[in-house]
């Protein structure tokens, strides 16, 4: 029932509902399907971004983590977090926005639905993001390591190993090509799996998750350490120091089977002996 249309919002009477159902019918009662396939997607990016780099960044500030910094001869500067963040903005307006724009696009084609009703039961949404991670990370290891040949290093990748010991911020520091190269293994899992608008701010937010916890830096645990054959900062930031081998975004059998972990584990085991 509409209770109410003040300063131009509809508010409608869903106060018995949950606090995520009136929030969700608010923005579908009062935005176009434009404004939130693009502006909304723009919003849940930034927010998930920044607020899932931020317990990373703290993490400089806080002497207890300290023992858990991986590379500990090589400290966050301010010259650098700064440099990343200038780049991350300019990446996320003008490379990124224009990959979101085409979200209402590809909505109407496809038929997806935003309404509450059609939001599918979260553990259906949970379990396709949890394949869209693992189709991801295939895409990502064969790109990555073709990333590192020649001239696809010297040209494009070598952004992204501007930064030999990685933090939380840098996880989408990288040449506008590699965006929109790496960015392929997002879109496959959208167009496979999305039914709802819903999932693609999900599986997003799994993304940055993911990507994040890679680059924080920190050998610290978080929920996605459950996932067997995850790799995490650990694994990544390997790759980061040495720029070879590692190749995988988020789990380890890819580099496992092809045999391009060998220095990591080679590593693992040296450092296992001076304990
Ligand atoms: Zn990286
Ligand atoms: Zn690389």
């Amino acid at each position: 029932m509409e209770i109410a249309s003040q300063n131009s919002f509809v508010l409608t009477d869903y106060t018995d509902r949950g606090y995520f159902e009136q929030s969700w019918r608010f923005m579908i009662d009062n935005y176009s399907k434009f404004a939130i396939a693009t502006w909304g997607s723009l919003l849940a990016h930034e927010l998930a971004y920044f607020i899932i780099s931020f317990p990373a960044f703290i993490f400089q500030f806080i002497p207890a983590m300290q023992k858990l910094k991986i590379q500990q001869d090589k400290p966050e500067t301010w010259a650098n977090q700064w440099k990343c963040l200038k780049l991350i903005i300019f990446s996320h307006l003008f490379i990124q926005l224009p990959m979101i724009s085409t979200v209402f696009t590809y909505t109407e084609i496809t038929g997806t639905p935003y309404d509450y009703e059609s939001i599918p039961p979260w553990y259906k949404l949970l379990f396709k993001s949890l394949l869209c991670l693992l189709i991801e990370d295939c895409w990502h290891y064969f790109f990555h390591r073709i990333l590192h040949h020649g001239s696809f290093y010297k040209y494009i990748h070598k952004v992204h190993h501007n930064f030999q010991a990685p933090f939380g911020l840098a996880a989408e520091y990288a040449h506008p090509i590699e965006t929109i190269i790496l960015g392929g293994g997002f879109f496959i899992g959208i167009v496979i799996f999305c039914d709802h608008l819903i999932f693609m701010w999900l599986w997003m937010c799994l993304r940055v998750i993911e990507a994040v916890d890679a680059h924080t830096g920190y050998n610290h645990w978080q929920p996605l350490h459950l996932l067997p054959y995850y790799g995490g900062a650990h694994f990544h930031d390997f790759h980061h120091k040495i720029f070879v081998g590692n190749f995988s975004s988020t789990f380890t059998y890819w580099d496992k089977l092809f045999g391009t972990d060998h220095q990591y584990r080679k590593f693992c085991e040296e450092s296992k002996k001076k304990e």
